[in-house]
């Protein structure tokens, strides 16, 4: 039903993948639709590809697909994106001088944060009225923010995490299907989300969150282990190789703990580290952009970022292929998000969780069981959170539980040791002895 080839000639595209071409058939026959797959699996082609479809099908141009989006640097770059393909495209707040066309919805794209579309009483009224018939399609960009807001030090601040919240709202308003976009959801996040849009005959496009290129190693600390001892790894690699260092995030469960990390830094390190820098919300948009782009390039000057999951959204990081998480993420939905940073360009890339009892608290049933194994493979552990099984059959490629059976004899087997491990061999042997266990009871020092 959808029309692919129209779709792969306005989007130079030589065919549509069958999840694409199935996410829009449903669509066009009324169904919401919850698209869950890896970033760069290619998302957007659902939505951008319906309007076409819904124009050729219905012989008729009466077709607006209203995007709500939570980064105004997204809806920037699929604006620009949209035009230079053809299409009428515009966000809400561009400019003052399209308020009349968005009021009759002559858009074929319009894209609004939660509290212009829900916030603004212009904009509602526009919803609620005649011309809001034209919207065929409601696109909800990252649904999973419909919960955040509850202990989310980072966010609590950002206005439209509170408007997500009432997206549905707007779903009761529409008639429309909705599609919902996200590049991880696990089991208990979609129930949810289920439940607060109201969603029926919904059709699942749910892909397995599997990074086959990325190692995961865990490694717990003890709570009293001074900063500078936890990061030797990181200050040694930076003495030695300055400005050349290998590109490595830090995300961090807090602000706080960022700042923390960034001073003890530069403290060992003296002042001339530039090469070094934070990422969260409170930092203003014009570094958050500054960030962006220097991390986009893959000999770019920045060679530590220390992030909160902030980090997370609307960030294409090149030549990065490792990862600490200094904490463990509230749940796999977050872990997986922020650890799939790395080698987005398959280049095989290491991910260590390493955390120490205190910082157990807030995490989520799936989490506490991926923290607590020992024996089981790692991927496999978190894996389960989403009903899947692992794909990676070299055992030292895998994870840390994995490549300790391996004995494949490769050269590679050595060179993908944990990040951790192999900096601090020379560092007193109590620095990989666990804690007595209570893993989960600690308070939580990080927050906010
Ligand atoms: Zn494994
Ligand atoms: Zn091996």
């Amino acid at each position: 039903m959808a029309a692919p080839s129209e779709i792969c000639r306005i989007f130079s595209i030589s065919e549509l993948k069958p999840f694409q071409a199935e996410v829009i058939d449903n669509l066009l026959n009324g169904s919401d639709v919850f698209l869950s797959v890896k970033t760069g699996a290619g998302k957007s082609i659902c939505y951008q590809g319906f309007q076409p479809s819904w124009t050729v099908h219905h012989r008729s141009n009466d077709c607006t697909v209203l995007v709500i989006a939570p980064l105004i640097s997204i809806m920037k770059e699929q604006t620009s994106y949209l035009r230079s393909v053809g299409f009428k495209a515009t966000y809400i707040g561009l400019d003052d001088k399209e308020e009349e066309d968005i009021m009759q919805m002559s858009h074929d794209f319009l894209f609004s944060s939660p509290e212009s579309i829900l916030g603004v009483q212009k904009w509602r009224d526009t919803v609620n009225g005649p011309a809001g018939e034209r919207i065929r399609l409601l696109v909800l960009m990252k649904p999973i923010l419909l919960f955040i807001g509850k202990g989310e030090a980072d966010h609590t601040d950002e206005p439209f995490r509170r408007w997500y919240g009432k997206l549905g709202e707007l779903r009761s308003i529409l008639e429309c299907p909705v599609l919902l976009l996200t590049a991880t959801a696990n089991k208990s996040a979609r129930k949810k989300i289920e439940y607060k849009l109201g969603l029926k005959n919904c059709f699942y496009h749910i892909s397995n969150p599997e990074r086959e290129n990325i190692k995961l190693f865990v490694q717990k600390v003890k709570s009293t282990l001074p900063l500078e001892d936890i990061f030797h790894f990181i200050l040694s690699k930076l003495k030695q190789h300055q400005h050349k260092c290998p590109r490595v995030i830090i995300f961090c469960t807090s602000i706080n703990t960022c700042g923390q990390i960034v001073t003890m830094l530069r403290i060992n390190l003296g002042k001339e580290m530039d090469y070094v820098q934070m990422f969260h919300s409170k930092i203003t948009e014009d570094v958050k952009d500054d960030i962006r782009k220097d991390m986009e390039k893959e000999d770019g000057h920045i060679r530590v970022l220390i992030a909160t999951s902030a980090a997370g959204m609307g960030v294409n990081f090149k030549g990065l292929y490792e990862v600490i998480n200094y904490g463990p993420p509230k749940d796999m939905d977050a872990f997986v998000q922020q650890f799939g940073r790395v080698g987005r360009d398959g280049v095989q890339s290491k991910a260590l969780l390493l955390y120490n009892s205190k910082q157990c608290k807030n995490v989520d049933s799936d989490m506490k069981a991926y923290l607590s194994n020992v024996h089981l493979c790692r991927r496999k552990c978190l894996l389960e959170a989403y009903n899947a099984q692992p794909s990676v059959t070299v055992k030292h490629m895998c994870c840390d539980i994995c490549s300790k059976e391996c004995a494949c004899g490769e050269p590679e087997c050595d060179t993908l040791s944990s990040p951790y491990s192999e900096n601090v061999a020379s560092q007193s042997s109590d620095m990989s002895e666990t804690e007595s266990e209570n893993s989960a009871t600690g308070s939580d020092v990080d927050q906010m």
